[in-house]
């Protein structure tokens, strides 16, 4: 592996561990990666071009834009102006990677970016444990939307990994789940399995969950405000685990969680934002195994998300 390579895998690790409560970390700066080539007597530990080497100040770096780049707006301050606050510029693949692994960027589209770092603090496991389980007992008992309440047999409320790096996010419980309490069991959550192992990880890796916790009659959708009702509930669960990516099963995931009336042809094939999380949208397994044919789609929305996330899949 380059050491570009080297430097954007460290980068993309390093955030997975502090988003999964590691509290100390090196910066996976130029320095710190130097620093440690050096340790694993590495050849060629230099840093990246133009990048701060040890012991040069701030203060000496050259500057991202020079005066003659001219006065520019920030896509935030641009975006504010259109009426849209909130939004921040779409990073690119930083300058000093190399051109390898920029090429290999390359084939993942801009993100795009309209929340800020998710709110509150950033636990550790334990703690995590804790809140997703006080959470699963006030969902258990929660009656908010009567007529689900009414009718479900159990609440679904999500399971997993505290630390994911990956939350799969769906609609909600079917007959199955509600028979078992348990998300994605029948024949879509053996398919959306089967999708995981091909992302090459197992489903105890990631963190599954629904939009609504409780099976609406007849596998309708949820209404919009028995959405409402429920989006404190799915809004605690990613706040606590703070994924790195979550994927968007179906409209009505996407939909809510990205806050959009589009749909999903018109969402995926790119990562959008929520909070800290990358978001992709892609297929629901369930529209998967009625329409075979969008299979090839959906594998090509999660193997933009595996480049991102530096994953190789072999395929
Ligand atoms: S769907 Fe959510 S808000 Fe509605 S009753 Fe079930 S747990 Fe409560």
């Amino acid at each position: 592996m380059r050491n570009d390579e080297l430097l954007y895998a460290a980068s993309q690790l390093a955030r997975h561990l502090k988003r999964s409560g590691v509290q100390w970390m090196p910066g996976p700066d130029a320095e710190n990666v130097a620093r440690l080539a050096e340790s694993f007597q590495l050849p060629d530990a230099r840093p990246p071009d133009g990048a701060q080497t040890p012991g040069q100040s701030a203060a000496s770096r050259k500057p991202a834009s020079t005066p003659a780049d001219g006065p520019r707006k920030s896509a935030a301050s641009r975006a504010a102006d259109r009426g849209q606050p909130g939004r921040r510029p779409a990073p690119s693949p930083p300058d000093h990677l190399g051109d390898a692994t920029r090429s290999r960027l390359a084939g993942v589209p801009p993100m795009e970016v309209s929340d800020g770092p998710y709110p509150g603090e950033n636990l550790l496991a334990p703690q995590r444990v804790e809140v997703l389980e006080s959470l699963a007992n006030t969902v258990a008992q929660c009656q908010r939307c009567p007529h689900l309440a009414s009718c479900r047999k159990q609440t679904v409320f999500g399971e997993g990994s505290v630390t994911p790096r990956f939350a799969f996010f769906g609609e909600g419980p079917g007959a199955d789940e509600d028979r078992t309490g348990r998300p994605f069991v029948g024949r879509a959550g053996q398919l959306l399995t089967k999708m995981i192992e091909a992302c090459t990880l197992r489903r105890d890796d990631v963190y599954i969950l629904n939009t609504v916790k409780c099976r609406p009659p007849g596998n309708r959708n949820p209404e919009p405000t028995e959405i409402e009702n429920c989006r404190e509930y799915f809004t605690t669960q990613l706040s606590t685990l703070r994924p790195e990516y979550v994927v968007c099963l179906g409209a009505v995931a996407a939909q809510t969680l990205l806050q959009s009336k589009l749909s999903v042809g018109r969402l995926r094939g790119k990562l959008h934002r929520y909070f800290d999380s990358k978001v992709l949208v892609t297929y629901h397994p369930a529209y998967l195994l009625r329409n075979p044919s969008a299979k090839r789609a959906a594998w090509e929305d999660l193997q933009l998300m595996l480049r991102d996330a530096g994953i190789r899949t072999g395929q």
